[in-house]
C-alpha cells in the first residue's frame, strides 16, 4: 500500500495496529454492515438477533459466566461441529465480475501475507464439491476496499477480488493479505474476508471469513463464531484454515 489515508478514522485503526485479524451475517442488516461508517453514525443494536447466530451456551458450558478459567467466547477457533457453514451478511462491497485467480496480491497491493486454504463440502462434511466456485473479496491492510471511494469512481481495476474454482477433492487455496478492519458507525468491524459459494446441486452461500484473536471480534454485531479460521503463523505470514460445507438444492 502506497497511499496514505487522509481519514482519521484510518489513522485510528493503523496506529491500533495491524497484527490482529480478519470476518459476515443477513439481509435487513446487509446494509449496515459493511458500509464505511463515521463516529456519530447509527450503529446497528447489538442485542437485535442476528440471523444465523448461534445460541447461548448452555450453563454448564466451559463458556459460562463467572468461572475463573472460562475462556472468552471468541479466544480462538471453535471446534466445529459437522454443520452446515453460516451465511453472513454481503455487506455493500461486492463487485460481480471479478476476474478469475487465487492470487488476490496484485501490483500496489501490500500487508501481511495470507493463505487461506480448505474444502468444499456437501453436508455429510465428507462429500467433496469439486468445480465450486468461490468468489472472493476484502479490505486492503488500511480497510479499503476497491470500490468504497477510496480510489475515486468509478472504481479501478478489481483489487484483492477474485473468482476460483475448487479441485476434485473440494479443495481451493488463495493467497491474498491480512485484510484491514474498518469503522461501521462508531466501532471497528473485525477483520474478514468475504466470500460466496456457489457448487452444482447446492444452494449458494454467501458468508464471511473471520480471525482468531481479533479484539473487534467481541463487539461485532455481525460475526459469528463458526466462521472464525483456525489461524496460524506471524506477522511475516499466516495460513487460515476453513472447510466450506454447502446445503443441497
Ligand atoms: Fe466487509
Amino acid at each position: 500500500m502506497t497511499r496514505e489515508n487522509p481519514e482519521l478514522s484510518r489513522r485510528h485503526f493503523l496506529s491500533a495496529g495491524l497484527g490482529g485479524l480478519i470476518v459476515l451475517a443477513p439481509a435487513a442488516a446487509a446494509f449496515a454492515g459493511c458500509r464505511r461508517g463515521l463516529p456519530g453514525d447509527p450503529v446497528p443494536a447489538e442485542s437485535a438477533p442476528r440471523p444465523g447466530a448461534r445460541p447461548a451456551p448452555p450453563a454448564q458450558s466451559p463458556y459460562a459466566a463467572g468461572s475463573p478459567s472460562s475462556p472468552s467466547p471468541y479466544d480462538g477457533a471453535p471446534a466445529r461441529a459437522c454443520a452446515a457453514t453460516a451465511a453472513n451478511i454481503e455487506g455493500p462491497y461486492y463487485r460481480p465480475g471479478a476476474p478469475s485467480r487465487s492470487d488476490l496480491v496484485s501490483a500496489g497491493i501490500s500487508g501481511i501475507p495470507l493463505l487461506i486454504s480448505g474444502r468444499v463440502l456437501s453436508l455429510d462434511c465428507r462429500s467433496a464439491l469439486e468445480n465450486a466456485m468461490l468468489d472472493v473479496w476484502q479490505a486492503d491492510s488500511n480497510g479499503r476496499y476497491d470500490n468504497d471511494g477510496s480510489f475515486g469512481a468509478p472504481p479501478p481495476a478489481y483489487r484483492l477480488r477474485g473468482k476460483l474454482v475448487s479441485d476434485a477433492q473440494g479443495g481451493f487455496s488463495i493467497r491474498t493479505i491480512i485484510p484491514g478492519r474498518y469503522l461501521n458507525g462508531a466501532s471497528y468491524r473485525p477483520a474478514h474476508v468475504h466470500v460466496k459459494i456457489s457448487a452444482p446441486g447446492h444452494r449458494p452461500l454467501t458468508t464471511q471469513l473471520y480471525f482468531p484473536d481479533d479484539p473487534y471480534n467481541a463487539s461485532d454485531p455481525f460475526i459469528d463464531r463458526s466462521l472464525i479460521m483456525d489461524v496460524s503463523g506471524n506477522n511475516a505470514g499466516k495460513t487460515g484454515h476453513y472447510d466450506f460445507v454447502l446445503i443441497p438444492a
